[in-house]
């Protein structure tokens, strides 16, 4: 990034356009889960933890669908912003918003594993926000890989699986067009502001899982998404970095993806 393009955008926390914020992991934050972090991305914090259960959904026994299931949660903890936000459990309903993130937690993380390998087995991602500063999806996803791998660690120490069945290191950024500028990363702030908003989930391997983007009353052109996307590229090889440094921090978390853990691309 040239020292002008950086220039043109004041950035509230004093970031470069193309600049994550600070990525930490804290694993093992649920001790009673089979494997946990909590993902602490800027001023966003969200607990990953990932239960496993030695049975599989009732349609997959209907249909007699071989393999296992996984299928995620998500939730903003009431004190996760600035105005408290009531428990869907007392509202008595999932506000909507909740649950398209779930479904594409439970979509994104799936691509991580061979569903074949983890055998008659469901796995429960849990995603709970602590605090919420923009990108809590992207935390969530990104998070969520963390407390996989040390999931399937556990696992295949205990003789429980008896093969690896990560298949590829999954993460996920934000990126938007702010005052007309092409920014990875948004926080809240820069969130309400954009332009267009674009969330985007990637393996290792270089290939997409899932892009997320819509104009805000505004629309984007091919250069733009293409500025995006770049971003984009550069932001979640940076996180695959963070993970791979989180899980290697500790022995029993050794566990790597069967394919490449450096992004091919
Ligand atoms: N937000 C909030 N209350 C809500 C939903 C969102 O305060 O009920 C804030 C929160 O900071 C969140 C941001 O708005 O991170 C952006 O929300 P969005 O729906 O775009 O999802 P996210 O960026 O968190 O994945």
């Amino acid at each position: 990034m040239s020292e002008n393009v950086a220039d043109r955008t004041a950035r509230g926390d004093g970031r470069r356009p193309d600049e994550l914020r600070p990525v930490r992991f804290q694993n093992h934050i649920a001790p009673f889960a089979s494997g946990s972090t909590l993902i602490e991305w800027g001023q966003t914090r969200v607990i990953c933890g990932v239960t496993v259960e030695d049975s599989v959904p009732r349609w997959m026994k209907d249909q007699n669908v071989a393999g296992g299931w996984i299928t995620a949660e998500y939730s903003m903890l009431p004190y996760s912003t600035l105005q408290r936000k009531p428990r869907d459990s007392s509202k008595g309903k999932i506000d909507g918003r909740s649950q398209e993130i779930q479904r594409l937690i439970g979509r994104s993380i799936r691509a991580a594993v061979d569903l074949q390998k983890i055998g008659q087995r469901t796995i429960w991602i849990d995603c709970d926000v602590l605090q919420a500063d923009g990108g809590t999806r992207t935390a969530a996803i990104t998070g969520a890989y963390v407390a996989l791998s040390l999931a399937m660690a556990k696992l295949l120490a205990e003789g429980r699986l008896s093969e690896n069945p990560l298949l590829n290191p999954v993460a996920a950024v934000s990126v938007g067009l702010v005052g007309g500028q092409p920014l990875l990363d948004l926080r809240y702030e820069e969130d309400v502001a954009a332009q267009v908003d674009m969330n985007i989930v990637m393996t290792a391997a270089g290939e997409f899982i899932e892009m997320q983007g819509s104009g805000e009353e505004a629309t984007f052109n091919d250069s733009e998404l293409a500025e995006m996307i770049r971003l984009a590229k550069a932001g979640v090889r940076e996180l695959f970095e963070r993970q791979r440094q989180a899980l290697s921090a500790q022995d029993a978390c050794s566990l790597t993806a069967n394919r490449p853990t450096s992004p091919a691309y």
